[in-house]
């Protein structure tokens, strides 16, 4: 983890006497030391403002400074909004009101005038949100009493979100060969995504991985071998096999590195130079936080990389995902995800099995090896970002994954099971209306409302597919934001 850290200003002004600044200092001060012992990255209080100046000045200090990765403010007293405006204006980084109060409850004894003027955050928030409404600034509102844990739990996976903002406009991702042939979905425009999510995607020529392959030693490969053993169970007789994958790992994860790539793609109708597609290699790789797309699409492997990032100790149990077919039993429809090597690890349920098999597409001239697990229940999101032509959309649908409800004997790929939401058909339904695509990220740990959060602050269209979802809705709701996009 990176010596990532949050900045705590609190809004005030002159009009109530130097004592009451005071008291103000000390208490945010006492706030931000309560909260940094309860949330995932440092709050470091950065002063009361008083003016225009103070503000615009530790915005600039905040857009300069690569370690702090967002904002949180808080009104004390009574803040002016007017000497927000010019500061909030040219802020870059995510921003969040944390609307709360020093005191939990009213004095009813004690409460006189100079309380008030000491205590009015009800008063001061009121004015210091106007001025984000009226910038119309991306900004994450979270309201309650700072020691209550709520709060703190909101406040973190708020700032989870903030890292992913952060990941995600430094994220270069490596392609090897372009989109699978015909495919619509997985392209899009990569300049509007360097614009809005600051995506550096580029190509990289698979004879380039095959060469750097030639250069990795025996002992690199045999060191790589006794990493997958510590991890995973080795299933088959081919270890010649599962070295030619610990081979490309290796080779891949070098040349990501050295370029400075968190994420990368490649299609299984491009391999010239390879033996195997990469298999259990991209899903080592992805254990360890890189993102990953098959047959090219960049899209879902810069998103799983930045989902990662957003996850518990920056590396979540997220994982690339493709829905693949359904079980269609009326009162237990499912659906079935999985690749056809590519699925992440982090989902795993149990131990995860190395296995080669024969594939029957691409260019494979040998099996190749890949890991066969089941993915584990629990409640969860998958999200695809498509391409709208002129604007990015983000689907988001709540899902409910089972433990695997069949064995699924010859099936040699892992596996994931899940109903969506609201119920399946529905939501297989409205998915399609929206766009979604075949591939997604499959998370357990990065919630819908951090999605949203984090298509705000990217200036992106939102859908969330819930429980509560109707096709009818659904159709409402697209066609008034087609148009609403369309006079942005
Ligand atoms: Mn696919």
């Amino acid at each position: 983890m990176k010596n990532y850290e949050f900045w705590f200003i609190v809004g005030s002004q002159t009009l109530y006497g130097p004592e009451v600044l005071e008291t103000v200092d000390a208490r945010a001060r006492e706030m931000a030391a309560y909260l940094t012992e309860r949330l995932p990255y440092p709050l470091v209080y950065k002063g009361t403002a008083k003016s225009a100046e103070e503000i615009s000045a530790v915005v600039r200090e905040a857009n300069y400074q690569e370690k702090c990765c967002g904002l949180v403010t808080w009104c004390h007293t009574f803040s002016p909004s007017k000497m927000w405006l010019s500061g909030l204006e040219v802020l870059r980084k995510p921003y969040c009101h944390f609307v709360t109060q020093y005191n939990r409850d009213i004095p009813n004894d004690e409460i006189d005038m100079d309380f008030m003027n000491l205590n009015q955050a009800a008063h001061g928030d009121r004015e210091h949100g106007f001025a984000g409404a009226r910038l119309r600034l991306p900004r994450k509102i979270i309201a309650g009493y700072w020691q209550n844990p709520a709060a703190a739990e909101r406040l973190g996976r708020w700032m989870r979100t903030a890292i992913g903002v952060a990941v995600s406009r430094n994220m270069k991702v490596m392609r090897f060969g372009d989109n699978m042939r015909d495919v619509a979905v997985t392209e899009g425009d990569k300049i509007e995504a360097q614009l809005k999510f600051g995506w550096q995607v580029n190509t990289w020529a698979v004879g380039d991985l095959a060469a750097e392959m030639a250069t990795v030693t025996e002992e690199e490969v045999n060191a790589q071998m006794a990493a997958y053993l510590g991890k995973y169970d080795l299933a088959t007789e081919n270890r010649e096999a599962v070295a030619y994958q610990a081979r490309e790992e290796i080779a891949i994860k070098r040349m990501l590195d050295r370029e400075g790539c968190r994420a990368f793609a490649d299609t299984f109708q491009d391999l010239y130079g390879l033996e195997q597609l990469p298999g259990l290699a991209a899903q080592d790789l992805m254990a360890q936080g890189y993102g990953f797309g098959g047959e090219g699409d960049w899209k879902v492997a810069a998103l799983l990389a930045v989902m990662k990032a957003m996850g518990k100790d920056e590396n979540g149990a997220s994982a690339f995902m493709e829905d693949y077919t359904y079980h269609l039993e009326p009162g237990r429809e499912y659906s079935l995800g999985a690749h056809m090597l590519e699925v992440c690890p982090s989902v795993a349920q149990g131990r995860p099995r190395i296995e080669t098999h024969p594939l029957g597409i691409g260019m494979n001239r040998k099996d190749p090896a890949r890991l066969v697990f089941n993915g584990k229940a629990g409640k969860g999101i998958v999200a695809s970002l498509i391409d709208m032509g002129g604007r990015f959309r983000l689907i988001v649908q709540d899902i409910e994954a089972v433990e695997p409800i069949m064995d699924m004997p010859n099936l040699p790929v892992a596996r994931v099971m899940w109903r969506a939401m609201p119920d399946l058909l529905t939501g297989v339904e409205c998915w399609i209306t929206a766009g979604g695509a075949h591939h997604t990220v499959l998370s357990y740990d990065v919630t819908a409302e951090q999605m949203r959060d984090w298509a705000a602050i990217m200036g992106i269209e939102y859908v969330h597919i819930d429980k509560d979802t109707t096709q009818e809705k659904l159709e409402q709701q697209l066609m008034l934001q087609d148009i609403a996009w369309k006079l942005r």
